[in-house]
């Protein structure tokens, strides 16, 4: 009996140890009134998460008053003394969440395993239009899932592609409930509705409900009001923010260097599972466009966000433009995502500026957790702007136009390109190609010329047994760019003259 006693000594330790190790602090949403954007910037800076702001007010969520335990708080305790009025909106943020913890299953709101079961389910029941997939696995070695829909196989080359994603945030529940149910309206649309069958036959989708699975499981069953992920630092604190540590223009403002903080962007861009999954996937698949969901505050929001430079026009005036049609669609406020304050590291940056995809952050609802009545609606409207975003995204910073050539003649049709100047200044083409198959299925192509007299122009002419074509240039960087980018056009009928 004599050696259980070290046993029984080790095992308390250990159990008094374990809280310790997990010191998330407690969190408290505050409003606070502001001066200047000095102030608004050195709050952000801080570490603080500024949910929502206002006419010179803001909404932000910040460790307990009695939490000044580790540099992180006391930073962003410091920089709040900066602000002459402020109101304690919640003491206790973490009770916003014990409602749906003390429901079965968390009521409306699906849990990690829920979530995870409805793709798989979709993926058997609807194997000709979607399928599931691992992109990555996380710190604590669960998989981040994505359900990809539209045609499988060979059948989904060319096609564009676009990505919907939720749950960057552990504690922005809601963030997962729009992607399953644009999942759910896809494919089990698809056999009753027409609009919808179209957009899964030319699409390849990809939803991606929960990005940081570590995280909304540690916020479901942990009773914390936790944002990151759950890396484990050496301090024995817990998490890097997902938004704040993509590798494009990282480690800029409005992200934390302290571990503890609720903002910390990492010890390096992309060093954390869940950016480099989205990175890896990106550079695959090309998206041509994307959203990415959080909560709260009912924005609609374009890079940059870490910087309050704009981007090159045209292209700026084209993100608003959808931006614009999409807060139409779910009735929230569309702003650039730096209008108050820069942050560095996030999602639509790296989407953007790497990758060129027309990408948003959506910011749904007006609290983190929105009450089980309002989730129809949030899902409803925002699934309504995701389906707006298929249909309309295909192409959505065209490199050039063409003109179809009416009829084809025994010698061929006439093609001519044009090249979208306003939109690529940088591009310097001297010749561009037009690739074609013909009748037997080989592929060839054709050098078009820059029509004389013109940089922008180019033309040529292709042999009447070519069935589709479509045209490709090499950019300054060296890439094939190929427009347009994921589909042929038709060769047109002959003529019928000179039969
Ligand atoms: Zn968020």
């Amino acid at each position: 009996m004599n050696h259980l006693r070290p046993l029984l000594g080790w095992s308390l330790s250990l159990l008094l140890l374990a809280p310790a190790l997990d010191a998330s602090p407690a969190a408290q949403l505050l409003r606070v009134y502001y001066n200047s954007k000095a102030d608004v910037r050195a709050l952000a800076n801080s570490g603080a998460d500024i949910v929502r702001h206002g006419d010179k007010w803001l909404e932000v969520v910040v460790p307990s008053d009695d939490e000044v335990s580790t540099q992180a708080a006391a930073e962003i305790q410091r920089v709040l003394a900066r602000f002459d009025k402020r109101e304690v909106l919640v003491k206790d943020l973490d009770t916003l969440l014990d409602p749906f913890r003390a429901a079965p299953d968390l009521g409306v709101y699906h849990t990690v395993k829920e979530a995870h079961d409805e793709l798989a389910e979709y993926a058997a029941k609807y194997p000709e239009i979607c399928r599931t997939e691992s992109i990555g696995k996380t710190f604590e070695g669960r998989d981040i899932e994505a359900l990809i829909v539209g045609p499988q196989g060979a059948k989904a080359a060319g096609k564009p592609r676009f990505l919907f994603c939720g749950a960057h945030h552990s504690r922005e529940w809601i963030s997962i409930e729009v992607p399953l149910a644009l999942a759910k309206k896809l494919v089990t649309g698809y056999a009753t509705d027409p609009a919808v069958k179209a957009l899964v036959d030319s699409r390849v989708t990809w939803i991606v409900p929960i990005l940081n699975p570590d995280g909304v499981t540690h916020s479901q069953t942990q009773y914390k009001m936790w944002r990151k992920n759950r890396r484990k630092h050496a301090n024995n604190s817990f998490g890097v923010d997902p938004n704040r540590n993509y590798g494009y223009k990282w480690g800029g403002a409005g992200a934390s260097t302290w571990p503890d903080s609720d903002t910390y962007r990492g010890a390096s861009g992309f060093s954390e599972a869940e950016t480099s999954a989205i990175r890896d996937l990106a550079r695959r698949e090309k998206f041509a466009a994307d959203i990415s969901f959080h909560s709260y505050s009912e924005l609609v929001m374009w890079p940059w966000s870490y910087s309050e430079e704009h981007i090159a026009a045209p292209r700026e005036a084209i993100f608003k433009k959808y931006a614009q049609a999409m807060a139409e669609l779910n009735g929230y406020t569309a702003e650039k995502s730096s209008d108050l304050y820069p942050s560095s590291g996030d999602y639509d940056d790296f989407m953007y500026g790497e990758t060129g995809a027309l990408s948003f952050t959506i910011e749904l609802g007006q609290t983190f957790v929105p009450s089980e009545s309002e989730v129809p609606e949030i899902t409803e409207k925002n699934v309504a702007a995701c389906m707006f975003m298929l249909k309309n995204c295909e192409d959505p910073f065209p490199r050039m136009a063409h003109n179809p050539p009416a009829a084809s003649e025994p010698s061929g049709f006439p093609v001519e390109v044009s090249l979208n100047r306003e939109l690529w200044p940088d591009e310097n083409v001297s010749s561009v190609s037009a690739v074609y198959t013909t009748t037997d299925g080989a592929i060839q192509s054709t050098d078009l010329p820059a029509v004389a007299g013109q940089t922008t122009i180019f033309s040529g002419n292709l042999p009447a047994a070519a069935r589709t074509y479509h045209f490709e240039y090499t950019s300054a960087k060296g890439e094939t760019v190929r427009w347009p980018p994921y589909r042929d056009f038709e060769a047109p009928p002959a003529s019928g003259k000179g039969r």
